[in-house]
């Protein structure tokens, strides 16, 4: 009777004979935009034509503590901080497997270009989302959760904590 009561306060889970603890957590989310080129290294459809998107990043950050002011992370330090790598290395940019030689080749013969370089992965959503998820991993740890990247309106990848 006790393991009902428990269920009905959404406190503990059961599985099998095993009762266990459901963690609570804040999450905080915020959305970032920037545009970029990029294509699929030896892809044979369109995505291995160069081409661009708009790209719409989502970080999520948890954590079962709030700061003092209340947050799990202030959403204008987050934005400003992932914002600005973003912006400077990603934004107006293309994204390259550095084994996309020919692609590599005729930017670099451009007076401008900005390019960004994986070391050996194509620039898939979901390669640009565990590259972002180490990125605001090295500024704000373990509170970092998931990261989405929306290629388009209606498709994403993302890369996240397997524990949440
Ligand atoms: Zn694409």
């Amino acid at each position: 009777m006790k393991h009902r009561v428990d269920l009905e306060l959404g406190q503990h889970r059961r599985l099998g004979n095993h009762i266990e603890q459901v963690k609570k957590l804040f999450l905080d989310r915020v959305e970032l935009l920037f545009d970029a080129g990029h294509r699929i290294l030896d892809y044979p459809g369109n995505c291995g034509v160069p081409h661009g998107h708009t790209y719409k990043a989502e970080l999520m950050l948890s954590s079962q503590a709030l700061d003092d002011m209340g947050f799990v992370l202030d959403f204008t330090e987050l934005k400003a901080g992932v914002g600005n790598w973003v912006n400077e290395h990603w934004d107006h940019g293309f994204l390259l497997n550095d084994r996309d030689q020919e692609l590599l080749t005729a930017l670099k013969s451009l007076k401008r270009s900005k390019i960004f370089l994986f070391n050996n992965e194509n620039p898939t959503a979901e390669v640009i989302a565990k590259h972002l998820f180490g990125v605001v991993s090295q500024q704000y740890g373990s509170l970092v959760s998931r990261v989405r990247i929306w290629e388009s309106p209606n498709q994403y990848a993302e890369y996240f904590k397997a524990s949440d």
